[in-house]
């Protein structure tokens, strides 16, 4: 006789009697009825989704156990939940929900040399006078390999992350450098390639911090006189993750501490992991120093993702939370948002929200007036006009006042503001920004995009600023 559900649920539950409370095992096992095998995966169906937390929660690596026992390695599970139709209509209906399996990522402990000539050693991370050094990988483990769909857009960057994380340090992949536009997966990638690391190798101290925080960090080290236990926390990391690097453009500060580390890190066999937003040969305002060893390893690009790769990253999103939607309505959505991966969920989350607030089914309409929406936004590109409006309401002061040719500070920085801005957030020439904004030279806008970088890294209110209008563009 072959396998069955009820067969493998039922020495699931052998199993799962024996390593657990009687009381437990009443309240928690009994209740849930196996409902299929197919794809060796195992469906049960659990009275609540309270019910599938408190599983998830307290029990999945029990069932994780029992489950491989019985189906192997590629078993999976999945909760079938069971609820009353709160909408008062017809038949109470079911979600589905896939097992997690993935517990959250606990602090690492690092032996510090004892012979170390810092034995009180900073972590960036915790609240200075902390002598013991346990660092949080900051690694989001919902961000996996698992449910980061390939397709022929992320291929290579994909493999060559899954060949950095079967062998940090040891592959040729070193830096491995992942670009591209926003929301094609940088981030998620690169916290997989970690996740995945801490799951195969768990005594390496794997690090992710964006460019941004890094640089923040680094700041404050100079404030305090700790620059050097600043560079030798860094060094001590087996495998370090930064994200975002082009946000390091300009600030040579920061470059300057980061190449020592690099080079630390390189030279001991470490895997450096980075990501940014352009190719290297792109990239403006970067040390030469510090491209050259970006070039060193691989840079692999992730380009958008193509029709059928949206397609199943759509279906994926809704198997995960849950949600079933007719072919027709995933098609149409994948068809029309083409650019980035995060408008697309964010098409999907916005279908789902609409559909449960106002009660209603999801239909064709309805995605065709969420899809109209997104790809409007999406168009709109933000305009010199758009930003020096923004910036001189953000500013309180009217354009013309922003333009004007007063050398009075707080205008001068607005008007500098803008241009950093229009430099970054649209294609256009620095001699036509300079135009645009108050007639001014090419030499000017330059001059004000340092400024600008300058400020960012030295003047915290100045920064705030940065942020603020940042957001509004983005
Ligand atoms: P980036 O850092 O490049 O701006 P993110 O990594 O933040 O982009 O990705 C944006 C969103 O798209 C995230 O929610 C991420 O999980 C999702 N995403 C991107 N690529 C994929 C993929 N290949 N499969 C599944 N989800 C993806
Ligand atoms: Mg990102």
């Amino acid at each position: 006789m072959g396998i069955t559900a009820n067969s493998v649920w039922k020495n699931c539950l052998a199993f799962i009697k024996d390593n657990i409370q009687p009381q437990a095992y009443k309240t928690w096992f009994e209740p849930i009825k196996p409902i299929k095998l197919a794809e060796n995966a195992l469906s049960i169906q659990v009275p609540s989704k309270f019910f599938y937390e408190w599983l998830e929660e307290h029990y999945v690596k029990l069932l994780k156990v029992a489950l491989t026992k019985e189906l192997g390695e590629t078993a999976k599970l999945v909760y079938i939940i069971r609820m009353e139709n709160t909408y008062g209509n017809k038949e109470p209906f079911t979600e589905k929900i896939p097992s997690t399996n993935r517990g959250n990522m606990g602090p690492q402990e690092m032996d510090v040399p004892i012979k170390s000539k810092n034995p009180e050693l900073k972590n960036p991370f915790v609240i200075p006078g902390i002598r013991n050094i346990k660092i949080e990988s900051q690694l989001n483990p919902n961000y996996n390999f698992d449910n980061f769909l390939e397709g022929d857009s992320n291929r290579l960057a994909r493999s060559a992350g899954m060949a950095v994380a079967n062998k940090p340090g040891g592959t040729s992949f070193n830096p491995l450098l992942v670009f591209g536009g926003v929301g094609l997966g940088k981030t998620h990638l690169a916290h997989a390639i970690g996740v995945e690391i801490k799951d195969k190798y768990p005594e390496r101290t794997v690090l992710y911090i964006s460019a941004e925080k890094f640089t923040q960090q680094y700041i404050e080290s100079v404030k305090k006189n700790t620059r050097n236990d600043f560079i030798h926390f860094y060094q001590l990391i087996d495998v370090l993750i930064i994200d975002d690097v082009q946000f390091l453009s300009g600030k040579s500060g920061t470059q300057d501490v980061f190449f020592h580390i690099f080079n630390h890190l390189h030279q001991n066999g470490k895997q450096v992991i980075l990501t940014s937003d352009k190719a290297p040969v792109d990239m403006q305002d970067i040390e030469q120093r510090l491209l050259s060893r970006f070039k060193w390893g691989l840079s692999a690009e992730l380009q958008s993702p193509d029709y059928e790769t949206r397609v199943s990253i759509v279906k994926n999103k809704l198997y995960r939370d849950g949600v079933e939607m007719p072919e027709e309505i995933i098609d149409h959505v994948a068809k029309h948002i083409k650019t980035n991966v995060r408008e697309l969920e964010g098409a999907i989350i916005s279908l789902i929200a609409q559909s449960s607030f106002n009660k209603k089914e999801v239909t064709l309409e309805l995605a065709q007036q969420v899809v109209e929406k997104f790809v409007k936004n999406t168009k709109r590109e933000v305009s010199i006009d758009y930003i020096q409006k923004v910036v001189s309401d953000y500013f309180e002061m009217d354009v013309a006042t922003l333009q004007s040719k007063t050398r009075k500070r707080h205008i001068v920085q607005a008007r500098q503001l803008a241009m950093f801005f229009a430099k970054k957030f649209t294609k256009a020439s620095l001699a036509s920004i300079g135009s645009q904004i108050g007639k001014r030279d090419h030499a000017t806008v330059l001059h004000a995009c340092k400024t600008v970088d300058n400020l960012a890294e030295t003047d915290k209110q100045f920064r705030k600023y940065i942020e603020d209008l940042t957001k509004k563009f983005t």
